[in-house]
């Protein structure tokens, strides 16, 4: 049966992931769908239960699962302890001990959003470009890296190593060459071969994995800055967008800030082929209003809706997930974060009920 390992964390995480639990209850009793459901503590929770912030037990599971869904991890309680034993770092590991490679970001625009965002509706609207951003290697993990005393004493100097292999490459363009086929079948593969020697081999293995095994995608190389100033001039020309792990960074947070709030962006990280995915909300466990019962749950549902999609075998109920959210979103409802004064409850069983 497949199995969905859930982690609330801290904050609003058990909030919207409650929101998430009660969904499957409805598409298990009138949907059909087989999920056999599983829940461990998480970041603060886990400290504060178990001394470290993702048990081993729950690593072990989170790897024997169809998928692991977490809520977010993190606050104020937590910002004193060991850096080895915060929060993040059992982030971290669960990322790492999952070998999740390939990170999944939509910028998707809801048509009655639209006005939410920072550009005006027609460049925006009916937005729907993914990014599959490189997670595990690159800048931020390449060696050497440090900063170190010049011996002339005139000063340091700070140093990383931007790195990549034929072989990091070539597993994560092949994530994005597939999900392309599922989608409008185009791909936009971003580096800076230009001025980059990591940038120049990406687009030589890239496109030699097109020749070989993806031929009938549409594909396109672009350097990342020109592709800075197409995702705010004209958006709508993507379809996926492929990237490094640092241009993703960077560049997926901006194709995000177009689509309105961060209580609406889901994300997914996978894996070679049969290995669970993670699937998280974009935004963090909230703070400010952890408690009172008005975070927006969507981020979390569109994360549990991609879990359906691409770890589940379920498009079908995807799909299904999918209406019922913009069902809700054209009905008016909304949470405070879109200006409006529905409860996180109330947002989630407005979900339930238009999944029918
Ligand atoms: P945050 O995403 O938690 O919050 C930023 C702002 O967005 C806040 O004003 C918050 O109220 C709002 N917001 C976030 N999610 C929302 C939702 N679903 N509905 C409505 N409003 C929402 O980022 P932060 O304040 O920088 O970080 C708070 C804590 O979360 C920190 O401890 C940080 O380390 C942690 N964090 C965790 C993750 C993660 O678990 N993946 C990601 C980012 C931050």
């Amino acid at each position: 049966m497949p199995s969905l390992l859930l982690l609330p964390g801290d904050g609003i995480g058990p909030e919207v992931t409650a929101e998430v639990e009660a969904l499957i209850e409805t598409l298990r009793a009138r949907h059909g769908l087989v999920l056999d459901v599983a829940v461990e503590a998480f970041g603060g929770a886990s400290i504060d239960a178990h001394g470290v912030p993702l048990t081993d037990a729950a690593v072990a599971r989170a790897k024997a699962s169809s998928a692991v869904l977490m809520g977010a991890v993190g606050g104020p309680q937590w910002a004193g302890v060991a850096r080895h034993l915060r929060p993040e770092a059992g982030l971290l590991r669960l990322r790492t001990e999952m070998g999740v490679f390939a990170n999944l970001r939509p910028a998707l625009c809801f048509a009655p959003l639209a006005d939410a965002s920072a550009l005006k509706r027609h460049v925006v609207e009916g937005l729907d470009i993914l990014f599959v951003r490189e997670l595990t290697g690159g800048v931020y993990f390449g060696t050497p890296r440090g900063i170190e005393d010049l011996p002339d004493g005139s000063g340091q100097r700070g140093f990383d190593t931007q790195v990549y292999t034929t072989a990091e490459i070539e597993r994560v363009a092949r994530v994005a060459f597939t999900l392309a086929r599922s989608r409008r079948n185009r791909v936009a593969s971003l580096e800076k071969s230009n001025v980059m020697e990591s940038g120049l081999l990406w687009r030589q293995v890239v496109s030699a994995l097109h020749a070989r095994e993806f031929a009938d995608v549409a594909l396109e190389h672009m350097y990342a800055d020109n592709a800075a100033m197409q995702l705010v001039r004209a958006p709508q020309q993507f379809d996926v967008l492929l990237t490094d792990n640092l241009f993703g960074d960077v560049l997926s947070d901006l194709a995000a800030a177009l689509t309105g709030s961060i209580g609406l962006l889901p994300s997914a990280a996978l894996g070679v082929d049969g290995s669970p995915g993670l699937y998280e909300p974009i935004h963090g466990s909230a703070p400010d209003i952890a408690g009172k019962g008005i975070a927006n749950p969507l981020a979390a549902i569109l994360s549990f809706e991609m879990a359906l999609r691409w770890s589940l075998g379920r498009a079908d109920l995807a799909d299904a997930v999918m209406a019922a959210v913009r069902h809700v979103l054209d009905s008016g409802l909304r949470t405070p974060d879109l200006g409006g004064t529905a409860t996180t409850a109330q947002m989630g069983a407005a979900v339930r009920a238009a999944v029918g």
